[in-house]
């Protein structure tokens, strides 16, 4: 990558948290309001029992050789130069409070063995860095024992949550969930409305009655988009629109479930379990045959999950998630639309893989064949900065939040750069959050090139 590894710069970014959670949406999520009062006892027992749970958690903290194999890997720290943000010192913040704790050497001889106490000190830094962590999986791809840092984020959150410390940004969407039903906090009749203005908007674009439909009972298929394809990204709704039509298939979105963005990936497992469980008691209430899942990169990871958090699909004629590029790709193949693919000649495409249906969703293939499909001009961005060694866009893993503007920025620059050296004018990806960040990100770098949706290029390529 031409992207310079970075001098060093001692605690460069050290001052760049989030903001903390309010009362009002910890109430939501049913955590501690304030740091519990004996938090060092209560963080260190359910360290305890996440180390009894998670037998992979237990391994990454033990057979770390500090090869620092991943440590130029990580995007936040090529943009920062923080050492902290090199994912072997990243999780060396919670392996030394391991040893501390569970390891007899560590209890014998402490800073000695590197093995630290979890004081006001060290919770200052877990909160700091493990929240400019997106949590993307990439250090792991490139670590010869298999470590995977996301997941003792995951950890380092989840224990942070319990004794009430959390991000106002990732609590607030979660409470919003529980208290309307989505990340954006849209209510059912907003929901309607909107669905409405697509259809009237899809009737002038096309000239046809092409329907966004709501709660509508025994639907073949329940589509779960990000929330954020309905009031931002509304190219990408209608191109869902468009396929369904065009394929004639019986569709509904629900206003009980109208997200499929997990927050809870960035908190905690019970909240990740409780947003996904929306989606099945969506699926029940109207009576569907499938369940589709719209571009949502951490949406994905959480669908796939499913089994574990909330039990089988069993319930469904099709008992399995599907994601709408596999559908869509399923549907290409067998021959049942017919393409224009000149329909999309007034741009250069490329690809963005989002961290988590690249890493942790084996969607590789079905976007870039969806595109080659529907697009004569197709780029890929170099080698080892696209498929599972793809850059984060710089605000996955709940920091989409503008008061770390400077991370986002910064750890996004990798991406803006590798986007840069195509030439390409337009960058399709498959995730809420990175249609939110690549703009500003593209702005930031002055990097020219517009961003949007693999179904906004197939449903303006789709014949009628
Ligand atoms: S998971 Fe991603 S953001 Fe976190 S340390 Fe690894 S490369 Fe960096
Ligand atoms: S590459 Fe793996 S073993 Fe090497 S320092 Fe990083 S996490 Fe540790």
């Amino acid at each position: 990558m031409d992207l310079p590894i970075p001098d060093i710069r001692e605690d460069a970014t050290a001052n760049v948290a989030c903001h903390p959670a309010k009362d009002k949406d910890l109430k939501w999520i049913a955590l501690p309001l304030a740091r519990v009062p004996n938090w060092q006892q209560k963080a260190i027992e359910k360290f305890a029992a996440l180390l009894r749970e998670y037998k992979s958690l237990q391994v990454y903290m033990d057979i770390c050789a500090r090869c620092g194999a991943c440590a130029e890997k990580c995007q936040f720290y090529l943009g920062t130069g923080d050492p902290n943000n090199m994912p072997v010192a990243r999780a060396e913040l919670m392996r030394s409070v391991y040893r501390r704790y569970f390891t007899p050497e560590g209890r014998m001889f402490g800073a000695a063995v590197d093995a630290y106490d979890l004081d006001e000190a060290m919770l200052k830094k877990w909160y700091t860095y493990f929240y400019q962590c997106s949590e993307c999986r990439r250090c792991s791809v490139f670590c010869p024992y298999g470590v995977d840092t996301a997941e003792i984020t995951w950890a380092a959150r989840e224990i942070m949550a319990s004794i009430g410390v959390a991000t106002k940004y990732v609590t607030e969407v979660i409470a919003k969930v529980y208290q309307i039903g989505n990340n954006l906090g849209i209510p059912p009749p907003a929901w309607l409305d909107n669905c409405q203005f697509l259809e009237e908007e899809l009737k002038a674009e096309t000239g046809k009655d092409i329907r966004v439909p709501v709660d509508v009972e025994g639907a073949e298929v329940l589509l779960v988009p990000p929330s954020a394809d309905n009031f931002a990204n509304t190219n990408t709704m209608m191109g869902y629109a468009k396929l369904f039509h065009a394929l004639g298939v019986s569709w509904t979105t629900s206003t009980y479930a109208n997200e499929a963005g997990n927050f809870g990936l960035f908190l905690n497992y019970p909240s990740m379990k409780k947003v996904n469980c929306r989606i099945l008691e969506g699926a029940r209430r109207l009576r569907v045959k499938r369940v589709i899942w719209g571009e949502c990169g951490h949406a994905w990871r959480a669908a796939l999950y499913t089994d574990t958090l909330n039990g089988p699909l069993d319930f469904l004629e099709v008992p399995h998630p599907t994601h709408i590029c596999q559908y869509t790709l399923e549907m290409l193949r067998r021959g049942a639309l017919k393409i224009d693919k000149s329909a999309n000649d007034d741009v250069l495409v490329t690809y963005h893989d989002p961290c988590n249906p690249a890493r942790a969703g084996q969607l590789l293939e079905e976007p870039r064949e969806i595109l080659r499909a529907c697009c004569n001009k197709f780029v890929e961005m170099r080698g080892d900065t696209i498929r599972e060694r793809t850059f984060c866009c710089g605000a996955g893993g709940g920091l989409l939040t503008d008061e770390i503007m400077p991370i986002r920025m910064s750890g996004g620059k990798p991406r803006a750069e590798a986007c840069r050296a195509t030439g390409a004018t337009f960058m399709a990806t498959i995730c809420a959050i990175c249609k939110a960040q690549l703009p500003e990100l593209m702005k930031h770098w002055k990097v020219e090139c517009a961003i949007g949706g693999v179904h906004e290029l197939l449903g303006k390529s789709i014949v009628f």
